[in-house]
């Protein structure tokens, strides 16, 4: 587990009673000190050994009388883990996911796919995979043949996702699947049914459902903590340079799908609801290069069936920032940063009284993994399987129809 984000200590309003009687805020408050009593039998000093000790007392054996320690613990026996074949070793690959594995106590790598043999040998070698184990796109479909891989990661640019999916759940594997699922609603309905067809699990990579404080946020709203949710907003930006997959139309890149998502799955988590109509604006400005193909920024509404509404926007031409607000009759939740890999904050806010949760932080990548290896090794549903991806990618389809032809969609149920 990471640290307690020590900037997290600092709160800028001591939380009042009130605001920490919100459910499991105070109790998560009390997490953060890290701090455990001890207790334990306590040493006989020298002087009450020596002063109370009856004269006809047995003597105290000085050594242990098998030659061993009489309290030894026995080690528990060590939890099979899931072996991992790792797909595309591009950006998220190499600097999050392979990494995470060293946090992982259910996950270990095994293999590797990628098109460029070196990069793959040096990464093997850093991971001490056999080089054997190491493939490349034409020969994917050989996976089938490796006893040692359980799970296939794809980790491939969106428009790969749907066929590199179904392929390794024909070859026997179960999948865990990058965001966006895919591309289209129609590739997403062909990787369920892939899955069920093979009867192997599939589980998209929402990381966020893995991590305590978009967890707590999931929790307090279901428990309407701060009274029903009236609106969310979030906002998604980040400057992307090019050459990057997500400048691409053909690769399926494109704001909405890369970082709008995480805007369209909170206001899902939270409100618990699936939107039924969405509007949207999205603007491409013809003097950027960058913006050829895919739109620059994108602003859209999502409206919920208790009347919530969810005012969001993601853009590919902004400095960082990513956080979200849900607005409740009674006071709001805000997560900012929201959606980063660490450093996540969560603050409520009721009346004049504002509170900021702290709890430790835990590796995204190394808890999603390790969520999905126990649900292979012990026969579990996973959280997030492919209907997630497919319900935020029906509301993408949505919001990509209201920005082309500028009204307002409803989203196909
Ligand atoms: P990237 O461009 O750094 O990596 C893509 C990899 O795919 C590269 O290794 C590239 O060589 C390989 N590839 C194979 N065939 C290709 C082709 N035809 N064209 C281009 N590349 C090809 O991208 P990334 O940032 O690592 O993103 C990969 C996936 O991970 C995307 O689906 C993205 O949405 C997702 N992602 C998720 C998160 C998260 O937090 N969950 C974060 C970043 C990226």
């Amino acid at each position: 587990m990471d640290a307690i984000n020590p900037e997290a200590n600092r709160c800028d309003v001591t939380p009042s009673a009130a605001l920490l009687g919100v459910g499991a805020f105070a109790g998560a408050r009390s997490t953060s000190t890290g701090q455990a009593s001890r207790s334990g039998p306590t040493p006989p000093t020298p002087s009450s050994a020596a002063g109370s000790a009856p004269a006809t007392r047995a003597p105290v054996p000085l050594a242990p009388p098998e030659a061993q320690p009489p309290d030894l613990k026995l080690p528990e026996a060590v939890a099979r883990k899931a072996g991992w074949a790792v797909v595309g070793l591009g950006q998220l690959a190499l600097e999050e996911v392979m990494p995470a594995f060293r946090e992982c106590q259910l996950s270990r790598p095994v293999a590797l796919v990628s098109g460029h043999p070196e990069k793959a040998r040096k990464v093997a070698d850093a991971y001490g995979l056999e080089p054997q184990n190491i493939y490349a796109y034409d020969n994917f479909d050989q996976l089938a043949a490796n006893p040692a891989v359980d799970v296939v990661y794809i980790i491939l640019p969106n428009s790969l996702h749907a066929d590199y999916t179904v392929r390794a759940l024909k070859a026997g594997k179960h999948v865990l699947c990058e965001k966006p699922m895919a591309v289209t609603v129609a590739e997403c309905e062909q990787m369920i049914a892939a899955a069920q067809q093979a009867n192997r699990k599939l589980m998209i990579a929402y990381r966020l459902h893995y991590e305590p404080l978009n967890r707590k946020v999931m929790e307090l709203c279901a428990e309407k903590a701060l009274g029903p949710i009236k609106t969310f907003s979030s906002s998604n930006g980040q400057n992307v340079t090019a050459p990057n997959i997500r400048l691409s139309a053909t690769l399926g890149g494109g704001p909405v799908g890369d970082i709008g998502i995480y805007s369209i799955n909170a206001a899902r988590y939270c409100t618990g609801e699936e939107p039924v109509e969405v509007t949207a604006v999205a603007h491409q400005p013809e003097d950027d290069p960058r913006f050829r193909e895919v739109p620059e920024s994108v602003a859209f509404t999502l409206r919920f069936p208790s009347g919530v509404l969810a005012q969001c926007d993601c853009s590919f031409g902004a400095a960082p920032s990513r956080r979200y607000r849900v607005h409740c009759a009674e006071g709001f939740i805000d997560m900012d940063p929201a959606f980063d890999y660490r450093g996540l904050r969560l603050s409520l806010k009721q009346g004049d009284e504002k509170a900021e949760l702290l709890i430790g932080q835990v590796n995204h990548f190394a808890a999603e993994m390790d969520h999905f290896s126990d649900c292979v090794l012990n026969g579990k549903d996973p959280r997030t399987p492919g209907e997630e991806g497919l319900a935020d990618m029906r509301v993408i389809a949505a919001i990509e129809e209201a920005a082309r032809t500028g009204r307002a969609v409803r989203v196909a149920g």
